[in-house]
């Protein structure tokens, strides 16, 4: 299986290459040449085996230069039950008859990011010692808070890698980002920027799409990847609990075969919406995608519109690790809805460069209609769905989960589809805990009290398990002061590689 660049100025190449890329270098993302269809036997294959065979399932038929042992090491290694702490890996909770959380926040930062970088370095590494790549890979991360500690944890002290975290100062949680700058390891470095997450990610594009800086290093012996969704390597790991998810459903009698099922996806990236459409593709029974925004509604509005425009105020909301305005991985769906057509992609791509906003034609519009359905709830919102829901099912949810529930609820009362429907859930709750204390203690419990005081006080009124990962994280030392202004991102890395 070849991969190809959506804006079809680059090669194809194989999915070592791919993963060892990152991004395209004509700027493009690396797509697949095909979608595999998953068959009927294959599914009946997967039903009833361990999350590590599904996903050993999946992997293989898109990363066919891997051998199956090497897949099998991978998936082992990435999933091992010494990372996640339920031996589900992604477990399906009930709510009521018709509405499922997939908790995907089991891993060692406690949020949905581990599912696919626990893996991932363990594909890199194999990627380039197959594409006889001899140089240092340096990872470059730009993080709105979680792909940062998710990285960090799973490339740290991986040999024949460094990583390189960017985070938007004033953009992430406290917890998230004393996550990133207690981070222990060899080969890790995590800088701020003055800016906001399209900053962060904006400027570690433009060092990706420096030619002579990437010579220079190439001459230090430095490649640059990327760990950030733009990766195939990211995505493919995600499809899997898609599957996981139906054929859990599938098990308990909740649904018959063939039964089709909604998706609820609190999107930010469009990274982990874009997994579930390629399973939809590859065969797995979907009704609607429901890509689920805050108030940074921009992929709302296009959903509804068919013009994206950027051109507005970035809000800082209770869930920023959804306050993005440019959805990167938004280029790969629209490369498959106009039929694979990268000279429309650049137009578009070009078109939001330039003017900040694009409108695509009527046909590819159509294609959005005919899969996705979006809304988007505010910060008050978010906060009434985390008390209702724990009030309702005694059940914690973080702030992206909860988007998440309250977008269903809006799905759920415009359409009056009553099919069964999971919402992914994105963080654990206490990675949030400022803001669920606030909405299931109130404001007075909350009202001086420190991030792990909440902490605290969230475990004991909640009676479940803090995270190993969180605990205690309070007593680490900083090991990461610097931050760089938004044009000085750069000159970090060199300093930081010494080149
Ligand atoms: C990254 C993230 C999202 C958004 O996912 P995308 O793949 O970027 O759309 C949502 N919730 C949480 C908690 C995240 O960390």
């Amino acid at each position: 299986m070849l991969y190809e660049s959506t804006r079809g100025e680059f090669r194809k190449v194989s999915s070592a290459e791919a993963i060892k890329l990152g991004i395209a270098p004509d700027g493009g993302l690396f797509v697949p040449s095909e979608i595999k269809k998953i068959s009927a036997s294959k599914l009946a294959e997967m039903t009833g085996s361990t999350y590590q065979d599904k996903a050993g399932i999946i992997l293989k038929d898109y990363l066919s230069d891997f051998t199956e042992e090497e897949i099998r090491e991978c998936v082992s290694k990435g999933y091992g039950h010494a990372r996640f702490d339920v031996p589900e890996i992604a477990p399906l909770r009930q709510l009521d008859s018709s509405l499922h959380v997939l908790e995907l926040w089991h891993g060692p930062t406690s949020a949905f990011k581990d599912m696919a970088l626990q893996i991932l370095p363990h594909l890199m590494t194999r990627a380039a010692a197959k594409t006889g790549e001899k140089s240092t890979i340096v990872i470059l991360v730009a993080t709105s808070g979680d792909t940062g500690k998710a990285a960090l944890e799973g490339f740290r002290d991986v040999p024949g890698t460094k990583i390189i975290v960017f985070y938007p100062q004033e953009g992430v949680s406290r917890m998230q980002k004393l996550q990133m700058v207690t981070q222990e390891g060899s080969n890790v470095a995590v800088v701020a920027v003055q800016g906001n997450f399209d900053d962060a990610q904006t400027g570690v594009k433009s060092i990706f799409g420096d030619k002579q800086f990437n010579l220079e290093l190439s001459r230090q012996n430095y490649s640059l990847s990327s760990a950030n969704s733009i990766n195939w390597g990211r995505l493919v790991p995600q499809i899997v609990y898609y599957f996981s998810a139906y054929l859990d459903l599938l098990a308990r009698g909740c649904i018959k075969q063939d039964e089709k099922i909604n998706f609820v996806v609190p999107t930010g990236n469009f990274g982990n919406i874009l997994a579930a459409y390629y399973a939809s593709q590859m065969g797995l029974p979907v009704n609607r995608l429901v890509c689920a925004s805050n108030a940074n509604n921009v992929l709302t509005d296009f959903i509804h519109t068919g013009i994206y425009n950027r051109d507005r105020d970035f809000k800082k909301t209770l869930s920023p690790s959804m306050d993005i305005l440019i959805s990167s991985n938004l280029e790969r769906l629209l490369y498959h809805l106009c039929n694979r057509d990268p000279a429309r992609v650049r137009g578009w791509m070009s078109d939001l460069n330039q003017k900040g906003v694009y409108n695509i034609d009527k046909d590819t519009r159509a294609g959005i209609d005919r899969m996705f359905w979006s809304a988007y709830s505010n910060d008050q919102e978010t906060l009434e769905t985390i008390r209702s829901v724990y009030q309702r099912y005694g059940y914690l949810v973080d702030t992206h989960t909860a988007v998440g529930l309250s977008v269903y609820q809006k799905y759920a009362a415009a359409t009056g589809d009553v099919a069964r429907t999971v919402v992914a859930s994105t963080a654990s709750p206490f990675k949030f805990n400022e803001s669920v204390a606030r909405a299931i203690l109130g404001e007075e419990a909350v009202k001086g009290k420190d991030e792990f005081e909440l902490l605290q006080a969230l475990g004991e009124t909640s009676g479940v398990a803090i995270p190993g990962g969180l605990r205690g994280l309070d007593q680490k030392p900083v090991l990461f002061k610097e931050a760089a202004a938004k044009g000085q991102m750069k000159a970090f890395v060199r300093k930081i590689l010494s080149v």
